[in-house]
Parts: structure tokens; sequence; C-alpha cells
């Protein structure tokens, strides 16, 4: 696993030392809002677990990012997002956008998406 820097911005919402909006929580994961939207609705779904990037999980996480997924899924539901669809992204590393050193998910929806991405 790459250094993982436990004073990142997401491990700090998670010890609750900065404040978020949250939209779910639960043993595993929490959710939240993100900061400076970029679609109507716009959240961000990250493990409690300390894992840098998508990289970093091994065989062991794989129940974990199923998780993720299926309360990203969950999430998109509950916003409205289901019927008219909504795109879930994993930015990993400098060139993938990356700009946060802790697993996140975005989940993005409100708005057409384009493809390819930028
Ligand atoms: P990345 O570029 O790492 O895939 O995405 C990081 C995301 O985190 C960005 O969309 C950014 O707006 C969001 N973000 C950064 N800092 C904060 C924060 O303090 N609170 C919230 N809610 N989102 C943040």
């Amino acid at each position: 696993m790459s250094g993982y820097d436990p004073n990142n911005v997401f491990a700090r919402i998670l010890r609750q030392e900065i404040p978020a909006r949250l939209v779910h929580e639960d043993e595993r994961c929490v959710a939240f809002r993100d900061i400076a939207p970029q679609a109507p609705t716009h959240l961000l779904v990250i493990p409690r677990k300390a894992l840098a990037r998508l990289g970093d999980a091994g065989p062991q996480d794989e129940g974990l990012l199923g998780h993720l997924l299926l309360v990203a899924a969950g999430l998109a539901r509950r916003e409205g997002l289901a019927d008219d669809g909504y795109r879930v992204v994993i930015n990993h590393g400098r060139r993938g956008g990356q700009a946060v050193s802790h697993l996140h998910l975005h989940v993005l929806g409100g708005r057409d998406m384009a493809w390819p991405p930028g």
C-alpha cells in the first residue's frame, strides 16, 4: 500500500474534525455532499478504512468495494437519479485527477454526462 496521510481532508471528516453534509453512514463507509458539486447532485462515498487509492485495495477489500458500490447505487436511487441515470467515478492518482488521497466514489447526477470524460 502507498503511504496514507492520516490528515487528508476525508480522514478529518471521518474523525468529525471538519463538518460535512452527511447523507449516509454505516460501519464501513460514510457518504456526504461534495463541497464543490460538479452536477446538481454530487455525492462522495468513502470507506472508513484508511485506503489512499483504489489500487491500494487488495483481495481482503473485495466485500468493502462491493459495499461502496451498492451504497452509491442506493443513494442514487434515494436521490431520484436512477431513472434518468447517473455516473459513478473513481479517480486514481495524479493522471486520474485524484486530489484527495483517501479512496472515494463520486456519484454524479441531475444533468447529462459527456463521454469521453475530460
Ligand atoms: P478527487 O479529485 O480527489 O477525485 O475528488 C475530490 C473531491 O473532494 C472533489 O470533488 C472536491 O470538491 C471534494 N472535496 C475536497 N475537499 C472537500 C471537503 O472539505 N468537503 C467536501 N464535502 N468535499 C470536499
